[in-house]
C-alpha cells in the first residue's frame, strides 16, 4: 500500500497537532452547549474520532453517509444520501465534520438538508480544503490544511474504497490510475 504513494503530503504527526488545534477552538466555541457532531461517512470517519477525543465540551455523535463521486475522482454534483442521521437536528447546534471540500456540491447540499430540518446552528469543520475545485461559493469555518488541486489519500480519504487507513495524506503514483 505504501509503495502505491508518490509523496506524503502531510505527516501523521502534522495532522495530529493540526487537529489538536482545531479541538481546541471548538471547545471554546461551543463552551457550555452541547454540539451535536455529524460526521459525513465514509471519509471522515477518521479525522471525527481524534477530533472528538480532543474537544473537552460534551458531545453527541451521529453518523451520515452520503455518495457523490461514484468510481471516479470527479464530483457529479448529484448527492445521495445512503444513511441518514437516527437523530433529529431540531433546535440542535450541529457541527458537521468533513474530510475534504472539493467543489463544495456535497456540503452545500447536506447545509441546506439540515437547514430545512431547523438545526439552531450549522458550523463546518474540514480537515482539508481544496479551493481552487469550488463550484458553490463555500467556506468551512474551521479547516485543517488549505491544500492545491491534487487527487488525496490516506486519513480516511479512499481511492477505490483503498487507502483510507493509512495515517498520512499523500498522492498516488499515476500508474494506480491508469492500471
Ligand atoms: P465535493 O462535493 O466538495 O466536490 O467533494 C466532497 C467529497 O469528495 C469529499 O468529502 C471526498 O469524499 C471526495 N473528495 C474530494 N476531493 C478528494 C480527494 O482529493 N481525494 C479523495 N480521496 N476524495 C476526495
Ligand atoms: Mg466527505
Ligand atoms: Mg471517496
Amino acid at each position: 500500500m505504501q509503495n502505491d504513494i508518490q509523496e506524503i503530503l502531510i505527516s501523521e504527526e502534522e495532522i495530529q497537532q493540526r487537529i489538536r488545534e482545531l479541538g481546541a477552538q471548538l471547545s471554546e466555541e461551543y463552551a457550555g452547549r452541547t454540539p451535536l457532531v455529524i460526521c459525513v461517512l465514509k471519509g471522515a470517519f477518521i479525522f471525527m474520532a481524534d477530533l472528538v477525543k480532543v474537544i473537552t465540551v460534551p458531545v453527541e455523535m451521529d453518523f451520515m453517509a452520503v455518495s457523490s463521486y461514484g468510481g471516479t475522482t470527479k464530483s457529479s454534483g448529484i448527492v445521495k444520501i445512503i444513511k441518514d442521521l437516527d437523530t433529529s437536528v431540531e433546535g440542535r447546534d450541529v457541527l458537521i465534520v468533513e474530510d475534504i471540500i472539493d467543489s463544495g456540491l456535497t456540503l452545500s447540499y447536506l447545509i441546506d438538508m439540515l437547514q430545512g430540518r431547523n438545526a439552531a446552528s450549522i458550523k463546518v469543520v474540514t480537515l482539508f480544503d481544496k479551493p481552487s475545485g469550488r463550484a458553490v461559493t463555500l467556506e468551512a469555518e474551521y479547516t485543517g490544511f488549505v491544500i492545491p488541486d491534487a487527487f488525496l489519500v490516506g486519513y480516511g480519504l479512499d481511492y477505490a474504497e483503498l487507502y483510507r487507513n493509512l495515517p498520512y495524506v499523500g498522492v498516488l503514483k499515476p500508474e494506480i490510475y491508469t492500471k
